[in-house]
Parts: structure tokens; sequence; C-alpha cells
């Protein structure tokens, strides 16, 4: 169970605006939390939900033995409701019952909170069944709708309510988040180098695509290094079928950038951000047949390479040309 003070560490923004409220008795009677997966929306949400309740705040922290407390942390709180979708979504059915509930007085007191969870997914008729019901709020209600697909949100939901925005994982946070899921680091370490998504990044790691694609351009390199005559040849007959389509590409070239920024990395004794970890031995090897000068002039080919296929050069040809160019040396 968080804090306050520890869930301002991570989302310094939101507790401060959310804590100011409370002080000043202005909380909003709707709000919007909108955010990549991870980053503590429900948690937030709960801990506001306890602050609004508990009888024995300290300061705005929840005391947690009081017995709002402890109902809300148990999940039981007669006047705090919960909704998620059922199924693939949240039903017309699952609104009406909730507005009907808000038409009884409080059981324990005036005081009431709805979360509504992946609040996307509401059908449109559900959507409209909560439309009316947010803008003729009773006093002392709460709700809070979240989601991680703010692009997926009705407008006319979005615009009735006080939109906060959460901030992205950082790195680290995202490490460790992916390694409690059991991904090992070495593919966690690629996945967060990525992307700060946390259902991406999952995604990513558990991709069997990904993971051939990360063998491929390990030999790729491989081969330029060792046996720069045959890399055109594994290039051809290997590699460019498993990056035929522009986006897989796109994937390609970001792996590639990043073991060549390993290589810098090391290079420059900064051995802590290296991606590629389980391939630091042999990169370490490397770096000494290779100056400083010549691991930069490829990063520049890479990322001309990335520039040449957003202006929709044909992939095939634009990494014959890289693979080419880093030949030449
Ligand atoms: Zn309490």
């Amino acid at each position: 169970m968080s804090s306050w003070h520890e869930l301002e560490k991570k989302q310094h923004k939101v507790v401060k605006l959310l804590t100011n409220s409370m002080k000043n008795n202005r909380l909003s009677h709707a709000y919007l939390f909108e955010g990549s997966v991870g980053t503590g929306k429900k948690e937030i949400s709960l801990q506001l939900t306890k602050s609004f309740f508990c009888r024995d705040k300290n300061a705005e922290e929840p005391c947690n033995k009081c017995t709002d407390c402890k109902r809300i942390n148990s999940g039981n709180h007669p006047d705090a409701h919960i909704i998620a979708p059922s199924g693939l979504s949240i039903k017309k059915e699952q609104i009406e019952q909730l507005v009907k509930e808000f038409g009884y007085a409080g059981v324990e007191s005036k005081k009431k909170v709805y979360i509504i969870e992946d609040a996307e997914k509401m059908t449109p008729q559900a959507a409209n069944s909560l439309l009316k019901f947010i803008e003729e709020p009773r006093e002392e209600t709460v709700a809070i709708l979240i989601t991680s697909n703010l692009h997926r949100m009705l407008n006319t939901i979005i615009s009735r309510c006080q939109v906060i925005s959460f901030a992205p994982l950082n790195v680290n946070e995202l490490l460790e988040k992916l390694k409690n899921e059991g991904i090992p680091e070495n593919i966690a370490k690629l996945a967060a180098s990525l992307t700060s998504d946390f259902q991406e990044a999952k995604d990513i790691s558990s991709d069997e695509w990904f993971a051939e694609g990360r063998n491929k351009v390990l030999k790729l390199t491989e081969d330029l290094f060792q046996k720069p005559e045959q890399a055109f040849i594994f290039l051809q007959e290997r590699f460019l079928s498993h990056f035929s389509e522009k986006e897989q590409l796109e994937k390609g070239l970001s792996l590639l950038l990043l073991w060549f920024k390993d290589l810098l990395y090391l290079q420059l004794g900064q051995e802590e951000k290296v991606v590629f970890i389980d391939q630091i031995e042999k990169m370490k090897q490397l770096t000494m047949q290779m100056s400083q000068r010549r691991i930069v002039n490829r990063i520049n080919v890479i990322l001309e390479g990335q520039r040449k296929l957003h202006s929709n050069m044909n992939p095939q040809l634009l990494m014959e040309q890289v693979v080419l160019k880093m030949q030449e040396g």
C-alpha cells in the first residue's frame, strides 16, 4: 500500500494537483486519468478514494486503519464502486446499475466514489448513459475514469471530465516491471529501449518474430566484422525476408542502431548503458579493433537509413545500401 508521499516520487504533478485540490476542498466531480499501462492510475484512484472517505487523515494521508480505509483496501466499501469491463466491453447494464445505486443515499455517508477502469471500453450506449449521469453530478460524488487509450474515448465524455495525464514510466521503472513479469533481463532491456509503454514492451518481449529479428541483427553484425564478404549474402538470403515490410525494417534498423550505440558506450567506458548485455564480452573485443570514428560513421549510416525509410525508399534497396556503406568502413 503506497502513501501519497511514495506515489509522489512516481507521479509528482498528479499527486500535487490531487492533494492540493483535497486540501482546498475543491475536488472535481469527474476525473479522467489517462496514461500508459503501469503508470499508477488505479493505485492513485484508490488512494484518492481512501483520502476522500478516511475519518482519520493526517494532512491528506489516509490512516489505513479506520473502517473506511480497511474496506477500500479490501475492495468492499459500500459507497466506493469499481467498474471494469465484463468480457471485452463495459456494457450499458453495468452503468445503469451504477446509476441506480447512486440513487440511494450513501449507506455510510453522503459521499460516493466510482472508478471506471478501461473506460474506453464502454459501449456507445454505456457511454451515453454515463454522460447524463456525469452532467448532473450529486454533491460529494467523485467519478474517476481510467484509460490507457485516450484517443479511443468519446469527446463528449472527455470534455466533461478534468483530464489528468500520467507521466510515462522511466526506463528503470519499466525494466523493473518487465523483470517482475519474468522477462529475462537481456530481452527486457532491449524492449525498454524501444518503447516507454509497459504493454507494448511486454508484447515485444514475448514476440517470436522479434526474438528471431534480434538474432538476425546479431548475425549481420557478426558477419560485418568477421566475414564482411558474407554479410551481403546473409542480407539477401536471410535478413531481408525477415524484415520485408517497412514497419519490420524500422524495428530492424532500431536494433542495429542500439547495437552500434552499445559499442560506442563500451568504448567510452559507460558499460551501464549497454542494452545488448549478453553481448558485452564479444563487443569489448570488437571495440579494440575499431576506432571511435568508425563506430560513429556506422551510426550515421543507420540514421541516414532510418530517414530514407521514412521518405518511402524501397526497404530492400535501402538496406543493401546500408550494408554496402558499412563494409566500406
Ligand atoms: Zn482511514
